[in-house]
């Protein structure tokens, strides 16, 4: 009798859980049927923010779903990976974070999500490339201007970022570093209030994407002093790297990926890469990105393995780099 209640229970149990997974195969099948979030963790009007909106006009065509885009901003972009690391496991929030997430391990004390096991990957989107900007009314004309221009002016010349965190704060990091200077850094919640502050004169330099700084170049409001790529860029040709101008191995590119959180079910995964990948071939996501010199990721790297590569490298890459500079925050 005991034997046979017993029995009774285990099969309930058993059914239970088979309805239940059954229940979320079907619902993850018919993913999506309301709107996706794309959570971007920096203010509206910078790079992250713009090229999210962009991917956001085909992924909408392509889900058949709004897919809406969300600024949660603050500390270097930790709080919106913390908020998509602790959303449902639905493939409603998507993080669109660049090379940040794999600094923030090495630069925060305490991070309140694990950076390498609380995401499912969907692909890498595009790789940035970096400049060297001035407010317009700064008296150095040239690389080699500004840097006795910092020499004689140390205590004055602040270096404007997105926050701890931030690849502007990474990038402005190693220079300052190669430099020899600490500059006093600025720290906003994105690229659009500091590029506000630059064209206001309010704040002297920034090192940022291309994504935003290109059209202020182009129309003269901002002064370049150089290109953080070890290539000249295409849109750029006659502006020299920084390595180039002294700065030996200076290197740094603002690469992107899509990531959502971990245990959200295979078909929704498969449908967010597909989702991905037909809007990287937008012909006007294309041309406008070429325009801003941001290059696409290659098809191969649109994948969720070449993104946790990716990560992980980077993770590694970083942390000794950022523990010699000293940079931590408490
Ligand atoms: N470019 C910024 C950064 O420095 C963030 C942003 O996209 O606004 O990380």
């Amino acid at each position: 009798m005991k034997n046979l209640s017993f029995q009774r229970k285990f099969l309930s149990t058993l059914m239970g859980g088979l309805f239940l997974a059954t229940t979320s195969l079907v619902h993850s099948q018919e993913y999506p049927t309301r709107p996706v979030s794309i959570v971007v963790p920096f203010s509206a009007g910078g790079p992250t923010d713009a090229v999210a909106r962009l991917l956001a006009v085909p992924m909408t065509k392509f889900l058949g779903q709004t897919v809406l885009v969300e600024n949660t901003v603050g500390a270097g972009g930790t709080i919106a990976s913390n908020r998509v690391a602790k959303s449902p496991k639905d493939g409603y929030m998507v993080l669109f974070h660049h090379i940040g997430i794999s600094t923030a391990p090495a630069l925060y004390s305490k991070l309140p999500y694990d950076t390498l096991n609380d995401f499912e990957y969907i692909g890498q989107v595009v790789n940035a490339p970096m400049t060297l900007i001035g407010r317009k009314n700064l008296p150095a004309n040239n690389f080699k201007e500004l840097l006795a221009y910092i020499q004689t002016n140390k205590d004055k010349v602040t270096l404007a970022n997105a926050g701890p965190g931030a690849v502007s704060q990474l990038c402005g990091m190693l220079f300052t570093s190669q430099v020899g200077v600490a500059l006093t850094q600025v720290p906003y919640k994105g690229t659009g209030p500091a590029i506000t502050d630059i064209l206001g004169g309010q704040v002297d330099l920034l090192c940022d994407q291309t994504t935003n700084t290109l059209t202020y170049i182009r129309s003269d409001k901002v002064k370049l002093y150089g290109v953080t790529t070890t290539q000249r860029l295409s849109s750029l040709p006659e502006v020299p790297t920084l390595n180039e101008q002294g700065l030996k191995g200076f290197q740094v590119v603002a690469w992107h990926g899509m990531y959502v959180s971990k245990g959200t079910p295979q078909p929704v995964l498969d449908k967010l890469n597909a989702a991905l990948k037909n809007a990287l071939n937008d012909p006007d996501v294309r041309s406008r990105l070429k325009d801003l010199n941001v290059e696409i990721a290659k098809p191969e790297d649109v994948t969720p393995a070449s993104l946790k590569h990716q990560v992980e490298s980077e993770v590694k890459k970083w942390a000794p780099i950022i523990k010699a500079s000293g940079a931590y925050v408490e």
